[in-house]
């Protein structure tokens, strides 16, 4: 599927130029239009941002007639529509709150020989519940207009998948109603399990498969700690954009708007030019700072996750989460914005573990929210691995940690990790827990924290407890990871922060007083092995 030398060959190469302005096509991207155009089944695996929508895209345009594209999200349906219609793409989207007049014209004009429409993009709801528009799509059909069916987040089908939605089950009946449609399907993430199931659910058996690979070898990774204080923060911040980063462009993404806000106003201060973007802003402003920001006359976008969709500025250097992400997958995805033209780029989380606790009041409501961030908090405070291979092993990619050739800060310069024995410690703070309950006084981790060392909180002040020595850092670390192993556990109150608790199922709690903290031991030491190796 590498050739280009199929019939459609020329023609994809003009339009990608004419239509797209692209000049090279991304890994995968040949091979996955090659299948498709040539009538066959595919799915393909692409991280967010790869390029998966050019996949289809641009065989719509050498197609006869509709692409029919399935997608969950409306906003990114909405996104899409908006780019293609710059690009003077005839592209239509019909939702549930698409107008009677607009749905009856969208569904002439599928059934319209004269019609322009090249691609429609509807919800699975639509699919499954409209039965007129399945009759539509039947004439569409017989017209010989029906051109591919696209299914986006192709994953959504599997129950075993993170994000299942009932209606793409549905889905199982296009291949049996239109049996020439060739289906591509489009996903970020996905297990070999989750790819098979798909397969069966959606009749497809035989189905090329397309993994573009994770791994941004140009893309340096770096984290760093945090500064309490907001001026040191700064100042840090400031010292790398002038030092490191001189006359260069960057991205620095923020929690809120407002923190974006005070981002901007200080390092403008500071006399680096810089724009805000989120949200808030008016289109107008946003699109303002973007284009400033692609003609190089400000050096610095601080923003939220707003700015994300069509950003595709080749030269950016670097990335910098002022505040983590709320998943592995996001933060994939902003820091994959550096670098785009291959060039070495730096990918830079500031991390402190008070934001991940700003974070998680945020994300509790979501079903994996906290599994998410307390992914990220693996990676940001894991010390003894390669930050690549934690990013591999997170999209399921197998990696060994030679392939990084010194493009992270732990491959660059290694740290000795500390080795001490830190079960005692994890005992001690579940007491200090133990003590606070005791007196109806409920602990932030930052409490905690405090507690642990001697000072009073509240009204409550630890006793009895031979508390050894331990810097802030190393009790950070292992507060993340009971967390992340599920000892400790966050309460959420409806306030702007969450207490912690130690509330676990009984065999945790037992393991824990069998002396047996090896899993939590591996990551902060590589001492070998303990005399216990029994896992929770
Ligand atoms: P995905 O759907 O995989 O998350 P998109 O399809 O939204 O990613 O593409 C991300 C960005 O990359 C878009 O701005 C798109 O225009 C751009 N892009 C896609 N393919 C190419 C290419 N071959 N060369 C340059 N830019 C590309």
């Amino acid at each position: 599927w590498d050739s280009e030398d199929f019939q459609w060959s020329a023609a994809l190469k003009q339009k990608m130029k004419s239509v797209f302005g692209i000049s090279e096509l991304r890994p995968m991207q040949l091979q996955t239009m090659n299948v498709t155009m040539s009538g066959k089944d595919c799915i393909l695996i692409m991280p967010t941002g790869g390029g998966k929508s050019l996949c289809f895209q641009l065989p719509a345009l050498l197609s006869k007639g509709v692409t029919l594209v399935v997608s969950p999200l409306v906003s990114l349906m909405e996104d899409q529509v908006i780019a293609l219609e710059n690009y003077n793409v005839d592209a239509v989207m019909l939702n549930a709150s698409t107008d009677r007049n607009r749905v009856t014209a969208v569904q002439n004009a599928m059934t319209d020989k004269t019609a322009t429409m090249k691609l429609l993009y509807v919800t699975p709801e639509k699919l499954a519940k409209s039965k007129r528009f399945m009759a539509k799509l039947e004439k569409m059909y017989a017209m010989g207009r029906f051109s591919r069916l696209v299914i986006d987040e192709v994953h959504c089908c599997s129950q075993w998948g993170h994000d299942f939605r009932p209606d793409y089950k549905f889905l199982g009946i296009m291949k049996r109603q239109f049996p020439e449609v060739p289906i591509l399907g489009l996903t970020a993430t996905a297990t070999k399990n989750v790819i098979e199931d798909v397969k069966k659910i959606l009749n497809i058996p035989v189905c090329t498969l397309f993994k573009a690979s994770f791994n941004r070898p140009n893309l340096f990774y770096e984290i760093k700690q945090k500064s309490s204080e907001y001026k040191e923060a700064m100042d840090n911040i400031q010292q790398l954009i002038k030092r490191r980063f001189t006359n260069q462009s960057g991205i620095i993404y923020c929690l809120s708007r407002k923190e974006s806000q005070d981002v901007t106003m200080d390092l403008q201060q500071r006399g680096i030019k810089t724009g805000c973007y989120h949200a808030d802003l008016s289109g107008q402003e946003r699109s303002r700072v973007h284009k400033l920001w692609l003609k190089d006359q400000i050096k610095v976008v601080v923003a939220t996750t707003a700015f994300g969709m069509g950003i595709d500025k080749p030269n950016v250097r670097f990335v910098i989460h002022y505040s983590v992400s709320k998943s592995m997958e996001n933060l994939y995805q902003e820091s994959g914005r550096a670098g785009r033209d291959n060039q070495k780029s730096h990918c830079i989380v500031y991390y402190r573990l008070a934001d991940i606790f700003r974070q998680s009041c945020m994300v509790f409501t979501e079903q994996t929210g906290l599994d998410n961030l307390y992914g990220i908090m693996a990676y940001c405070t894991d010390l003894t691995r390669c930050r690549r291979s934690v990013i591999a092993q997170h999209f399921g990619e197998s990696w060994d940690r030679s392939h990084c050739k010194e493009m992270c800060d732990h491959c660059q310069n290694p740290v000795e990790t500390e080795k001490k024995n830190v079960k005692q410690i994890c005992q001690q703070l579940i007491e200090i827990l133990n003590q606070a309950s005791g007196l109806e006084e409920r602990l932030t981790a930052i409490k905690l924290l405090d507690a642990y060392q001697g000072k009073k909180v509240g009204g409550f002040r630890v006793s009895g407890l031979n508390l050894a020595p331990v810097t802030r850092d190393v009790l950070e670390r292992i507060i993340a990871l009971m967390l992340i192993k599920g000892y400790l556990r966050e309460d959420f109150h409806f306030t702007a922060y969450t207490t912690i608790s130690y509330l676990l199922p009984g065999d945790k709690r037992s393991l824990l007083k069998c002396d047996s903290t090896t899993v939590l031991l591996e990551c902060i030491q590589r001492q070998k092995s303990t005399k216990d190796n029994s896992k929770p």
